[in-house]
Order: structure tokens, then sequence, then C-alpha cells
């Protein structure tokens, strides 16, 4: 059995020359805006223990065919790194981390627009800009949205001191609510699927990892949660920042559920934030996530064009490069308003023809107008799973058709098919011929099956993991590489099993307001496990003043403010180590029949394991 990593077949590089004749005409306009304004840069943006942009030196040669052509285009592009003028008195850092860093010069110091994901790359990046543009104090930091990239790193640019001391952190209304919430009670299935989404297990090379198409990757630093100072609540609102008028547009359940695009009358510059980059971004996000709607994002960049597109001069986001000068401005807004409605309209025009999300999917072209562009291309999110989160967000799941109402699950099913089949041997022997043509799709259906059958075949996962990885070097979208490249690699290298559960990090529980934190346990509780017991209690949190009723009945843990039942005295950070399993709860010191409910309450908590199976059961 052949379980290493495989070249392109003739069947990858013909359907790479056919990409390649179909892209739009690369006149190098996106490198001459990539590189515009470059002021200087350290040495491959290396910045140690969080951020290197070395591994990725292999861009600089001739296109392998293990890489889609376009997709190495933008990988290209993204490899851009350094400090660039966007305008005198707006500079960006870029290709310090997967999103960019903006910084505004002010009457007294740098406004500081989405510090990055971890403190190491922000703080490289206000160092390259003091070092050649003026060593001045941070006046105020501004977060465009809730996700941590664009807010992980403020304590590489600010002090803990100078965020005691009163510094401004203004940030859409919603912000922190957002930031918390987005990713807690669905935490750890989506942090699993993200280690496929962004590569993060593949090697950086032709055979792996080349890019997220929204950057590289995030950077590994330190990562903190600093809540704003200040609130944009509606769209006209105005500030005066460090002697800097801003207007802002605020724009909810866009590309994030709190986000705001922004204007600098002084720069002509207006801020896009990430609801437009130079790509078609996700309306759903494969590591999973609510689905964003459409309609509404297609609706604010409008309403950014009627605001300030008269005035705008130049136009900079959160990832990618700028554009410059009022038309070409307002022809990349318009179209990226287009694209999101076209995707939207036309979902649901078919669907309401009757197509299912898997046939619009395969059905949905761009218009000749938006085809011919670079920024509307498939590297984040693409034109077939966007069809399909439209669909999601008006019609979900279920597609009308019985047959698909109630289905077999995946091991059930499989060992139906391959029945059906006739064996392993008759399923692999057409998989093989289907592998020969070219069709990959078909074999990871065909294969699908047996590997959730049988999934210690290790022929039937070699086969699947081969299937994947051709996948995975047609595919356009970064993510979409990374999730077959990851699903490849753990088929060929299936982790040792193990009796405890191996747990994402803790960390974010400690940064959340105690209502979340046992909202967070709600969805730990076993609900079979629990049955028909009865619990309740009050939580009286002494380091916060807070008092909670938690109760459990009909196997549902509620919780609100205010007292129910015996009392057991506790500190946040007791509970959190509690919940978490980092003590046992026999040494926490708590007596009385308070802590026994609690004792009971923890006893009936699941614990989750980051490394559960994806491509096999
Ligand atoms: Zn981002």
């Amino acid at each position: 059995m052949d379980l290493t990593r495989k070249g392109a077949t003739a069947a990858t590089r013909a359907a790479h020359v056919a990409m390649a004749a179909a892209l739009p005409v690369d006149d190098g306009g996106d490198f001459a805006l990539a590189e515009r304004g470059f002021i200087g840069t350290i040495e491959d943006a290396e910045v140690p223990g969080a951020w290197s942009q070395r591994p990725f030196a292999f861009l600089e040669g001739e296109r392998p065919d293990t890489v889609n052509p376009s997709l190495w285009r933008q990988a290209r592009l993204n490899a851009h790194h350094g400090l660039f003028e966007v305008t005198p008195g707006v500079y960006q850092v870029r290709g310090f981390d997967i999103s960019n860093i903006t910084f505004i010069e002010g009457e007294t110091g740098w406004i500081v627009i989405d510090p990055l994901t971890s403190a190491q790359p922000a703080a490289a990046a206000l160092k390259l800009l003091r070092d050649s543009k003026g060593d001045r104090p941070v006046s105020a930091v501004i977060y465009t949205h809730s996700h941590v990239d664009h807010y992980g790193g403020i304590l590489g640019v600010a002090s803990p001191e100078e965020i005691a001391a009163g510094l401004r952190i203004i940030a859409p209304e919603g912000f922190l609510e957002a930031a918390v919430a987005e990713n807690v009670l669905a935490g750890n299935v989506m942090s699993r699927r993200a280690t496929h989404m962004y590569g993060g297990l593949l090697p950086k090379d032709p055979q792996g990892h080349v890019d997220s198409g929204l950057g590289k990757g995030t950077s590994t630093g330190r990562v903190a949660l600093v809540a704003p100072t200040e609130s944009i609540t509606h769209t006209g609102q105005t500030l005066t920042v460090d002697g800097i008028e801003i207007r802002f547009q605020v724009t909810p359940d866009t590309e994030a559920p709190a986000e705001m695009n922004f204007f600098f009358p002084k720069f002509g510059a207006l801020c896009m934030a990430e609801n437009c980059t130079c790509h078609l971004h996700n309306l759903y996000t494969p590591r999973g996530a609510q689905v964003r709607d459409a309609k509404a994002w297609s609706f604010y960049i409008d309403e950014a064009l009627e605001m300030f597109g008269a005035d705008t001069r130049v136009m900079f986001a959160s990832h990618h490069w700028p554009r410059w000068e009022a038309g070409p401005v307002r022809t990349f807004l318009t179209k990226q308003r287009d694209l999101y409605k076209y995707i939207h309209d036309q979902t649901l025009r078919m669907a309401n023809h009757g197509l299912n999300a898997t046939e619009i999917a395969e059905a949905l072209r761009l218009p000749p107008t938006l085809e011919a562009e670079w920024h509307t291309r498939s590297y984040y999110g693409t034109l077939s799973h966007n069809a399909k989160a439209v669909y999601q967000r008006y019609l979900g799941w279920f597609d009308g058709n019985p047959a698909n109402l109630h289905k077999h699950p995946p091991e059930a099913a499989g060992r139906r098919y391959v029945a059906a089949m006739g064996g392993a041997g008759p399923l692999l022997a057409e998989a093989g011929k289907a592998f020969e043509a070219g069709d990959y799709r078909w074999v990871a259906e065909l294969v699908g099956h047996l590997v959730f059958a049988e999934p210690a075949n290790l022929e039937a996962r070699a086969l699947q993991a081969d299937a994947f990885e051709q996948m995975g070097y047609q595919a356009e979208s970064g993510p979409w590489r990374d999730f077959y490249l990851t699903g490849a690699q753990e088929l060929r290298n299936p982790r040792p099993p193990s009796d405890k559960p191996r747990q994402a990090s803790p960390g974010q529980l400690r940064t959340m307001p105690t209502d979340h934190v046992l909202d967070s346990l709600s969805v730990r509780l076993n609900g079979e496990k629990a049955g028909a017991r009865e619990i309740a209690f009050t939580a009286l949190f002494t380091d916060t003043g807070e008092r909670f009723a938690v109760r459990v009945e009909n196997a549902v843990l509620h919780h609100r403010a205010g007292e129910g039942g015996p009392e057991v005295a506790i500190t946040r950070d007791l509970l959190i180590d509690l919940v978490m399993g980092a003590r046992p709860v026999e040494e926490a010191g708590l007596a009385g029949p308070g802590a026994a409910a609690l004792t009971e309450l923890l006893g009936l908590l699941d614990r989750f394991d980051l490394w559960f199976e994806i491509s096999a059961p």
C-alpha cells in the first residue's frame, strides 16, 4: 500500500491547463498594486516564534504542477511583505500575518487599525513603521470587526499600562459579544475543522500548504482580547481621533456579525474592513459557522459607495492590497457589491425553479463582466459553497426530496453500499477505473462508503487519500486545497487512538462573561446521563460578586442571574479550572449541599476531544 504523497496526475495537469486558459488576462495590475508604495521590510518577515515568510520561498520559482495556476498567482501576491505607503499619512504592514495592520498619522501619534492576530508580528510592524516614519506613540486603536486576526495582537502595539490609562479603543457595536460568542458553543468542532481549512498540519511546500487565499495563514504569537472603550453604534457617526476626523458606517451581519467601514476625509482614504477583499469571500466558512447574509453584505457595499465613493481617492482593506483613484475604486466596489448580490439572487432564482443546493452549486457561473476580474475569483470562498450557503440560509439542509429526509448515517450507508457493489474488491476496482479516468469526485464518493464501512481497509484509505490529493492540487481555493490535503494526510497517517479527550486550549473561557461560561456548559451536559435527574444550586462568585441560579431539569442546564437552591461560594477561575478538568473537584475545598450539587453537575459534563476523525469514522 503506497501511503506516500504523490505528484500530479495527467488529469490534474490537464485540469490546470484548462483553468489557465479560462483565467482573466493578467496585465500585471495586481502585482503593481501589491508593490505600490513599498518602503521596506525585514528579511522574510521573520518574527521569531510567531511568523515567517521563509517557508514560502518556493513561490519564487516556477509553478509546480501540484498547484492550481490561479491559486499560485494569488499565493505569490500574498507573499509580498513589508511597510507600504497607502497615501501620505496612511501606511500598512502587509504579509506579517494573514491580515493587514494599518497606521494613520494623527496629530500626536499613530492610530492603529487592526493589530493583527498576535502581539509579536504587530510589535514588529509598529517598529518597522516607527523606524521609517517616526517614533511616535500609539494614540488609538480601531478594530474593524470581531475576528481574532483583527484584534488579537493588540498587546504588541499597546502596553497593559497604556490600556489601563485609557487608550481609546474603538470598535463596532456588538464587537465584544461577537468576538467571544461566535466560536464558543460550537468551538471544539470549529477548531477541529479549522485544522483542515487553514492547512496548519500540512508541510508548507508545493505538495502542501501554499496559501489560504486571504493570506498565508495566521501568526502564532500571543493572542489577547482587550475590550473596546468606545462603540460605533450608527452609520453617519463621526469621531475625531487624535485630531483626525473619521466617518463611520456600521455593517452588521456582513463578513462578521459586528463590522464597520470608515472614511478619513483628510486623506480621501476609505477603509472597507473585510467587506471587500481581492477575491470572493466566504458566505459560508468551511470550518463551520452560521452562514452570512449575502444580501446585507451587498447592500452595505452599495451604501459605502453612496456615502464615500465621490470623495475616495484610495481604498484599503484588512486583507490584500489597496486600490487607488476614484474610478478604479468605484469599479472595484461596484463589482464586489454585485458579486455577492449575483450569487444571492441567482441561487434563489434557480431554487425557485426547483434546483437543489448541489445542482445550483454545479450550475452557477458568474456573468462575463464579473468573471473577467481577478478579485471575484474563488480563492477563499467559492462560487460552489457560497451558492450552497445562500440555499441554506433560506431553505436549510433539506432539498425536499423524501429520499433525502431520513438517510442512513455514513457507516450504516457505507456497509450497504459496499454489500450492494459485491464487496470491497469490486468497489475498489470500480473506483480504480474512475481514478484512472481522472474522476476524483466519484472516487471520493465511492471509496468514502468503503472507508466508513471498513476504516481499517488500508487500500481504501490509500486510494481515498490519492483522490483527495489530486482534488487538492486542482483546487483554486486555498481552504479547499487545505481540506483535501489534510484529509489525505490523516487517512495516510491515522492518529493513535486515545482513551482521554485531547482538548483545545481553554484560554478563551477566562475572557468570557460568566453567563457565557455557564452557557458553554449547557452544550457539554450529557443528556443521556442527566436523564431524569434534577439539580439546583446558587453559584456565588466571590471575586465578581455575581450570583447565578443553576438548574438541571429535563436533561437541560439552565442558568439565570439570582438565587435558586443551596449556595456554593466559588471564584470564576476555580469554576473554569473545574469545568476544564484542570483541578479535581475533591481538591477544591468546597463543602455543603451547594458544593455537592455542583459536583453532581460536573460529573454530567462531557469533555470534547479536538482530534475526532473527519474523513473516516
Ligand atoms: Zn480577517
